[in-house]
């Protein structure tokens, strides 16, 4: 019996630690970092015309950078890959291009595009860059409005029914849903930001919030730049001319290079942050999680390197790295999170058992619990 049972378990960790292939910062040229850059607009959404002083609209000098952000990406990195929504004058719809993300394991999405001001004044200018979030700020509002109103040029409009910006309902559930991606999010605007200033010596007009489309259906950490304005005269000169571009293609790029550099240092720091964080919240009781897997490799813990499940811890046993999904002091709350893992493709997940951090046989747990 004894026997049996060590076979048993060393079977399980054998398969545990081979069938789990999760994703790691460019650790390999088999298993790279995907980032997807999304030109804005395209072929008859031609995005905003400027001034109307130049042949090129908003969707040109979109696609201009990105192609070039995407060229020095993979000329200068190395296991990083690049994917487009668009890398023509084409018209993907919004949802095509979320869909795109989510669909390719994409580890980061990128969404260029150029501001307009309303109106004739054309006196605002410089860059900025969102991630999703509420917003009531007027200005915020018409960008988000401008950029979303796309939806109206595409055949197929049902799509977009449940997209409701002035629900709160529709909020909270999006804001849950993004909770996860946030802080990457806004480091990399930030690191953006920064660099049109740095780097390209322009004006930043900081780092906003706002509920754009692309942002809010994509499961990973999303951006949307606003190069600058092309209502702006002396901006869209910038814009349209060939070392703008250049300077703005230079500074995303630098920005995307201090973001991986701040994941590898950040995956560092987040171990003892949660192994200090777990024994203090396990600390005389009885919890249960769900593993859903083992590895070698110590991967951060954030929801998109597991398929999008949020609230995952790690701990080290032996040479294996185990990861939990989940937390509960109700054994019946669990069978719902295996579940849930299993659902997102985690099909050999388990419950295990926690009793003052330390792990203990599930039948010991429950046996305690019952007492
Ligand atoms: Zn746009």
């Amino acid at each position: 019996m004894q026997t049996y049972r060590l076979s048993l378990f060393v079977l399980i960790i054998t398969v545990l630690t081979f069938s789990f292939n999760l994703p790691v910062y460019g650790q390999s040229a088999s298993n790279p970092f995907v980032i997807m850059i999304d030109p804005g607009h395209g072929g008859r959404d031609t995005g905003t015309p400027g001034t109307g002083r130049y042949k090129a609209t908003e969707k040109d000098i979109a696609l201009d950078v990105s192609l070039a952000l995407g060229k020095m990406i993979n000329e200068k990195l190395s296991n990083v890959k690049v994917v487009y929504t668009r890398d023509k004058d084409v018209f993907p719809t919004l949802n095509g291009r979320a869909i795109a993300a989510n669909k390719k394991d994409v580890d980061l999405f990128i969404s260029i595009h150029c501001n307009a001001q309303p109106g004739k004044k054309g006196t605002a200018y410089g860059s900025e860059t969102f991630v999703l979030g509420t917003t009531k700020n007027k200005q915020n509002l018409e960008v988000a409005k401008r950029e979303n109103s796309v939806m109206a040029l595409e055949e197929n409009t049902e799509v977009y029914k449940e997209f409701n910006s002035s629900s709160p309902e529709f909020l909270l559930g999006l804001e849950l849903a993004q909770e996860a991606y946030l802080d990457h999010s806004i480091k990399l605007a930030r690191f953006i930001e920064d660099e049109f200033q740095i780097t390209a010596k322009r004006r930043s007009r900081g780092v906003k919030q706002n509920i754009f489309y692309v942002l809010a259906y994509t499961y990973m950490p999303s951006v949307l730049v606003e190069l600058g304005f092309l209502t702006h005269k002396k901006e869209e000169d910038f814009l349209n001319s060939k070392h703008g571009k250049n300077l703005m293609t230079k500074s995303l790029f630098i920005a995307v290079e201090k973001y991986l550099k701040y994941l590898n240092i950040n995956a560092k720091e987040t171990v003892a942050f949660v192994e200090d964080k777990e024994v203090e919240q396990v600390s005389n009781h009885i919890e249960f999680k769900v593993q859903i897997a083992a590895s070698s490799k110590a991967i951060e813990t954030k929801a998109y390197n597991f398929k999008g499940l949020n609230k995952i811890s790690r701990i080290k046993e032996g040479s294996l790295y185990k990861y939990f999904y989940g937390s509960t002091t109700n054994y019946e709350v669990t069978k719902q999170l295996e579940e849930e893992a299993r659902n997102k493709g985690y099909g050999s997940s388990f419950v295990v058992a926690f009793k003052d951090g330390k792990k203990i046989p599930l039948i010991e747990a429950l046996k305690t619990m019952a007492n």
